[in-house]
């Protein structure tokens, strides 16, 4: 059976899956956005893991519990500051979802989802960031064997879901 990806618009925390991915800061500590989001809802416990972790460099990921969230495991992925497109970010971007991906393969994960990373804080364009998620996603999967059945992107707001959403049903 091939991976199947879906998009949706919910707060990612909400979900019932085998993995959320934070879109973190390189401290692991914690911060605004969706980060902000996991960490109030996970609970105390998951900043104390993440700072055994001792940071994350951009385009990198490190897995922890998920501890009072649905989930099982967070996967915590840096991803880059937009900074005007000619420094390394498409190519950081997708090495956020292949280092998330190679986790997930990793620890047998059948379901996954991923926020738009870098997208908010970060002021990575929607448009191109969505076609590096999911050109990244959708290459990784085509070449590695995975127990995944499922990866989501879950839009937090109504925009991202229509950009996503567009540029998977031009794949179909
Ligand atoms: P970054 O610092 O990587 O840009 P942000 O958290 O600021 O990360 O934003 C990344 C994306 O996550 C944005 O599109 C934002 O709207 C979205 N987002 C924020 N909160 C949530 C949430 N609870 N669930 C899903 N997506 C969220």
């Amino acid at each position: 059976m091939p991976t199947a990806m879906e998009v949706f618009q919910s707060d990612i925390t909400t979900l019932q899956v085998d993995a959320l991915v934070n879109a973190a800061n390189s401290s692991l500590l914690g911060g605004g956005g969706v980060d902000g989001a996991i960490h109030r809802a996970a609970g105390p416990q998951l900043l104390a893991e993440c700072r055994l972790l001792k940071g994350c460099e951009v385009g990198k990921a490190k897995i922890t519990q998920a501890y009072q969230l649905p989930a099982k495991f967070v996967i915590h992925t840096v991803g880059p500051v937009w900074r005007g497109g000619n420094h390394q970010e498409a190519a950081l971007l997708a090495s956020c979802y292949q280092e998330s991906l190679k986790l997930a393969r990793r620890y047998r994960i059948k379901s996954i989802a991923f926020p738009a990373i870098s997208c908010g804080v970060y002021g990575y364009p929607i448009d191109q960031a969505a076609v590096v998620a999911i050109q990244t996603v959708q290459l990784f999967l085509r070449s590695w064997e995975t127990k995944l059945e499922i990866v989501y992107f879950v839009c937090f707001d109504k925009l991202v879901f229509n950009v996503y959403r567009k540029i998977l049903g031009s794949l179909t």
